[in-house]
This record gives structure tokens, C-alpha cells and sequence, in this order.
């Protein structure tokens, strides 16, 4: 079967030729891997930038796949064979605290996510544990699928830390597919939101997606965008997507007092951040890492039912993943990119 490797920081991926898995451990299943989306995680694994996983390395965190043989007599798995399912990428030890309060994304004992330490889909087959495999619903294509936990989930997870959306004033960072994403599930919660970015051309697909109001972050935006809100004290929530310090030590300061920033977007660079501010204003800071299996199967529910759509701009076989790869990096895609490992090209 074919795969896509890293094998060094820098170097475009290698396609190779290795043989299909064969074993299935109990309450294991195989799984034919047909889409999966590549975002900027890929790119920073593929040049070492923030993430730099033992080498070689197959990515692909982002996968959708059809379950093809399974080993287990639990009858809570059995109707899935044969079945489309999306993939929860983190190998959670389903035992330890966090795992038990439903917070397996950030489990204590974790073994590792696919596609950033241990090999993910972009391959023809793997072996994983069932209960990392979650049904689709009838009406969601495998693409859309594939998406609903990297571009859905990921935003749902930091924005369930504001609780009620009702009324809420919402400032997103960024202009890209976790934007897109976040953009449609606060508005259907029913929160006011305002999307920054400097991308004129994105900001207007924000507005088409629903945003009340956008910022063009090449300016000095602080006090405009407070002025958005009710006499200007300040947003509720920030949720920032870009992973730039740049934006996060300038949106800070457009929240309310109490208000919660939401880190979503990461990068290598640290942050210098206004101590006193932090304090004096009751300021709740939330790293929102990944997503729950329930963000997962609540974004498939929010698909399904028309409330959120994933863009995607973008599909390509395995041997363009360098292509894929090399778009997301310059920022050329505008929604998501699908790799379908099941056409070559
Ligand atoms: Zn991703
Ligand atoms: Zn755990």
C-alpha cells in the first residue's frame, strides 16, 4: 500500500510502497482510508516548525476512512463494520482522570495523536481502536466528515468554554477554516460576532458565513473594535485561530473585563504579555487543545443538520501532497484542502 512519509524537516514528503497491515488486536478494527484534510499542523510537521515528531513520520490527522475488517464481539462495535467513520485522532489511555471527566484530548497518560507523533491516514489502510472510529451520519459525505473534527470540532471545543452564546460579542482571529467553522457555530448559538483578518477577500467570505462585523487587522483595530460593542467595554470572548503573538497581545486588549481570550492558534514564539492587565481585569486565559470524542460526534450532529458547512476549496490524490502542502504554507487556500488517498492524482 502506498504512503506518505516526512523523512526529514524541510524535504518534500516521500511516497512509499509498504505492505498493508495484516493484524487486528481485540477491539481493533482496519480501516480504508479515503479523505483527509490537510491544515497547518501538516506544514508545521513537514518543516519542523513547533513540531518536531520522531522522524519518519506518515501525517494526516484529519481522516475519514471506511471500516473494513474488525476484531471484537462487543456489540457496540459490530454495526460499524463495513460502515464510513471519521477518525478521533488522539490515543487516549480512556483510565485516567481526564479521560474519565470526558477530557480525553488532553489525557494524562496519552500514547499519541495520529499524524503527529505516531503515523496518521495518509496511507491506504491502518489499524486502530474502535473506539476511535465514530459512524458518519447517513446524509455527511466522507470529505465533510473528514473535516468535522479538524475544522469543526477544534473551534467547538474552545467556544463551549463561553457557555451560553445567546447575546455574547465574539471577536475571531482569523480568516481560515477554523474561522469559517467558528463563524457559523457562534451565530447559530446566537452570539454577535466580528471576524479580524487582513485578507480582504476572506473578511468578505466571514460576512457571506454570517460575521456581524469585520476588522482588517493591518490596522490599529483595538479601539474599532470595542466600539462594536455595547458601550464599549470590550467583547466577552476573543478566540484567536491565527497563532500569531502579534494579534494575540492586540486583541487581548479589546476584552470586556472578565472577558475570556481562547487560544486555539499556536506557534513557536513566546508571549510578552501586559501581567498586571491579566490580573487588574479578571482576564481568563483558556488553551483549547484539539477536541473531545463528544466534539466530534456534536460537529457531525451540527453538519448534519445543515447548521455548519466545512469549506472545501481543494482536492487532491496522494502524490500531490507536496502540492497540498506547499498551499497551505503560502496561504494560497482559501477553505480546506482534501488529500484522497483513494485516487493517485
Ligand atoms: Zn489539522
Ligand atoms: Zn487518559
Amino acid at each position: 500500500m502506498k504512503k506518505a512519509k516526512i523523512i526529514k524537516f524541510g524535504s518534500p514528503l516521500m511516497i512509499v510502497e509498504e505492505d498493508e497491515p495484516t493484524k487486528i488486536p481485540y477491539n481493533y478494527a482496519k480501516v480504508k482510508i479515503v479523505a483527509n484534510g490537510i491544515c497547518g499542523t501538516d506544514v508545521k510537521l513537514a518543516y519542523g516548525e513547533g513540531l518536531r515528531p520522531n522522524l519518519p513520520l506518515v501525517p494526516g490527522h484529519e481522516p475519514a476512512g471506511i471500516v473494513i475488517d474488525m476484531n471484537t464481539e462487543e456489540k457496540e462495535f459490530l454495526e460499524i463494520k463495513g460502515k464510513q467513520v471519521v477518525i478521533y485522532p488522539h490515543l487516549s489511555c480512556g483510565n485516567c482522570e481526564n479521560c474519565i471527566t470526558g477530557k480525553e484530548n488532553i489525557c494524562l497518560n496519552i500514547k499519541g495523536s495520529l499524524g503527529i507523533n505516531v503515523d496518521g491516514a495518509l496511507q491506504e489502510y491502518i489499524v486502530l481502536p474502535l473506539r476511535n472510529l465514530i459512524p458518519l451520519p447517513s446524509n455527511v459525505g466522507i470529505e465533510e466528515g473528514a473535516l468535522a473534527g479538524g475544522v469543526v470540532s477544534v473551534p467547538l471545543h474552545g467556544i463551549r468554554e463561553i457557555g451560553d452564546l445567546v447575546g455574547k460579542y465574539v471577536l475571531v482571529i482569523g480568516t481560515g477554516g477554523l474561522a469559517f467553522a467558528a463563524i457559523q457555530i457562534l451565530k447559530y448559538g446566537g452570539a454577535y460576532v466580528v471576524t479580524a483578518g487582513r485578507k480582504p477577500e476572506k473578511l468578505q467570505i466571514a460576512l457571506n458565513l454570517g460575521s456581524d462585523a469585520i476588522i482588517d487587522t493591518n490596522e490599529d483595530y483595538i479601539s474599532k473594535a470595542r466600539a462594536l460593542t455595547p458601550l464599549g467595554k470590550g467583547f466577552d470572548a476573543v478566540i484567536d485561530l491565527a497563532g500569531s503573538s502579534i494579534e494575540v497581545l492586540r486583541s487581548i486588549k479589546t476584552l470586556k473585563r472578565g472577558g475570556l481570550f481562547i487560544m486555539i492558534g499556536y506557534s513557536a514564539e513566546q508571549l510578552n504579555l501586559d501581567y498586571s492587565k491579566i490580573v487588574l481585569d479578571g482576564i481568563k486565559i483558556f488553551g483549547s487543545r484539539s477536541y473531545t470524542r463528544k466534539d466530534l460526534k456534536d460537529s457531525l450532529k451540527l453538519i448534519s443538520e445543515g447548521k455548519v458547512k466545512p469549506l472545501i476549496t481543494e482536492r487532491f490524490g496522494l502524490y500531490d501532497i507536496n502540492k497540498a502542502i506547499s498551499l497551505v504554507k503560502e496561504g494560497k487556500s482559501v477553505g480546506r484542502i482534501i488529500i484522497r488517498i483513494d485516487k493517485s492524482n
